[in-house]
This record gives structure tokens, sequence and C-alpha cells, in this order.
């Protein structure tokens, strides 16, 4: 083992991009109890859901962000245990990560949920926009959805239902493709998460206002 002297500081290093300095919460859906699809034989969609939770907790985080997750392991939450701890967060947004789920292994997709249409539905939008275009998947719009944890978290909200889990192919690549899909979602919502900070701030010269969604700081 090397002897280091004292006081060794490494600084964290990162190059400034839309999300530095932003607030984030990310929810994984489902866990403990309540596995959400099992659709897809040897991989829970509450499981996959945390794997991409972490991996855009790790993009967002390389780049300074700080980042909440709702549950960081198997457990079971329910609604109100996710917004609640959301709330007490300084969290200026809210990603529930999910996958859908059908009984008919060919439906694929993208989806994004919005619960209170102020509040939520440009978020939404510019997320889903992101993911509607990357995923090489059929872009299955945005629609209202009054889950508790939408409607009752007070800062912008939304659930992704990126990918049906159910798909067959879907299942083969997030249970074997070595977490390659996974990581594909992950900064598919990043991006859109850069897209939303840098227009909020109008960084991004859209022009593009969101209203109650901009950053309090
Ligand atoms: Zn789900």
């Amino acid at each position: 083992m090397l002897a280091l002297p004292l006081f060794v500081f490494t600084p964290i290093t990162y190059s400034a991009t839309n999300v530095t300095g932003h607030h984030l919460v990310i929810d994984p859906g489902h866990g403990g109890s309540d596995p959400g699809s099992t659709a897809c034989v040897g991989l829970l969609e509450s499981d996959a859901n945390l794997d991409i939770a972490r991996r855009l907790r790790g993009l967002l985080v390389a780049d300074g962000a700080t980042v909440y997750l709702t549950r960081d392991g198997d457990i079971s939450l329910s609604n109100n245990d996710r917004y609640s701890l959301a709330n007490l967060t300084d969290g200026e947004v809210l990603v529930s990560v999910h996958l859908n789920g059908s009984t008919d292994p060919n439906v694929n997709g993208t989806l994004g949920l919005y619960g209170k249409k102020s509040k939520d539905f440009s978020f939404t939008n510019v997320l889903h926009r992101r993911l509607a275009s990357e995923l090489s998947v059929p872009d299955l719009g945005i629609t209202n959805f009054a889950s508790g944890v939408l409607l009752k978290t007070n800062m912008p909200a939304t659930i992704s239902e990126s990918v049906f889990i159910s798909n067959v192919v879907e299942c083969a690549v997030l249970r074997n493709g070595g977490g390659a899909r996974q990581q594909e979602i992950a900064q598919s919502l990043y991006n859109g998460l850069s897209d939303w900070f840098g227009e909020s701030s109008g960084g991004g010269g859209s022009g593009n206002g969101h209203g109650g969604g901009k950053p309090q700081h």
C-alpha cells in the first residue's frame, strides 16, 4: 500500500453540462413484494427498473448533478412512500422509471405518462421526444395517468414506460445483453433531462419556456 501524504485532496472533476448543479429524483418502479411485469422470464421489471435508474444516476452524478433515488434496493414502496420521499428532497424534477408489459410478446413502443397537465405535461413531452427518437421502437405518444406519484409530487414528474419488457426482443437484450439496452435507455433519459434543463435555463436558445418547470436556482 502506498504511503499517502496527509491532506491529499482529489477534486471531483467534470465538464459542466445542462444537468450540472441540478437536483433530481429518480423513482425506480415497483420492488420488493411488487415485481411489476413478470412477462420476461428471468428478469423482473422491478430489477430492470432499478438497473436503469442506477445507470441514469451514474450519468447525472458524473456531470455534477445531485440525485435522489426513492429506492436503491429491492424493497417495497407505496406510492405514498414515493411522493413523500420525493417531496422531502429539493429535487426539481422526478422521473419514475418503468418498463411496459403486454400479453402480446410482439408489442413494443415507448410511452410517457403525465399527471397534472400544468406541472407534468411539458416535462413529460421533452423526455419523451428523446426516447421516441432514440430507442428504435414505435412512438406511443404521451398520455394522462392519474398516478399518486405524479399527482402528489410537488415538482414536474413523469412516468417513463420506455420499452416493453414483455417484448420478446427487448426481453432477450435486457436479460442477456450485458446491460447495453439498460444503458441506452438511461442515456436517452439523461438526454431528455439535459434538454429540459437546457431549455429551462434559456441556454438552448429555443425560446421554449416551461413556466413552472423553471429551475429554482
Ligand atoms: Zn411498471
